[in-house]
């Protein structure tokens, strides 16, 4: 059991810029029809909509529908988590960093550049292998295991989203995104 997370993260939208821009993302999620707002609780929630088919790979999903058990219809909302996040995967294997300038994955886990991001939005991380040093953000990780930032946009339970659609979605918030997927 568990469930199946992808999250598509804005890795360039700062701090101010985050609400803002969750709520246009989610805009385009809407009027693109891959979500529909739904009346619960006296509040909305967002589901799937009438493209939804549109925004995701069902040739994985066919494959993930029956190892895992999953309904054919995502069946979980759609939310915008705004505010300084480190999103994870949540993937057994511990990743490693991989160096933005020449590609090394880097030897030590960063715990410290982790916490000091996670405590205050800023942290660099120095390459071992060339020297050159650069904010966490800015680093890769195996498996796409990690994405800091401000913006993410969470599917739950929904088939893998296309590339197609995250490259869409990306063009339209005007940034780079990550997407980080896993069990949590
Ligand atoms: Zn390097």
């Amino acid at each position: 059991m568990g469930t199946y997370r992808q999250t598509v993260v804005d890795l360039d939208a700062s701090a101010e810029e985050a609400a803002a821009g969750g709520e246009r993302g989610r805009g385009w999620l809407e009027s693109e029809g891959f979500v529909r707002p739904v009346p619960w609780r006296g509040e909305v929630v967002y589901l799937a909509g009438p493209r939804w088919r549109e925004a995701v790979d069902l040739v994985s999903w066919d494959w993930r529908a029956r190892i895992e058990g999953l309904e054919e219809e995502p069946g979980d909302e759609v939310r915008v988590v705004v505010g300084r996040t480190v999103f994870y995967g949540g993937r057994g294997d511990t990743p490693s960093a991989l160096c933005p300038h020449c590609r090394s994955a880097a030897p030590d886990w960063p715990g410290e550049a982790l916490d000091a991001w996670h405590t205050t939005g800023a942290a660099d991380l120095d390459c071992p292998v060339c020297a050159h040093s650069a904010p966490l953000p800015e680093w890769n990780w195996t498996d796409d295991y990690f994405a800091f930032g401000h913006i993410g946009f969470e599917f739950d339970d929904w088939p893998p989203l296309h590339p197609r659609f995250t490259e869409a979605f990306g063009r339209e918030l005007g940034h780079r995104i990550r997407v980080v997927s896993g069990k949590i």
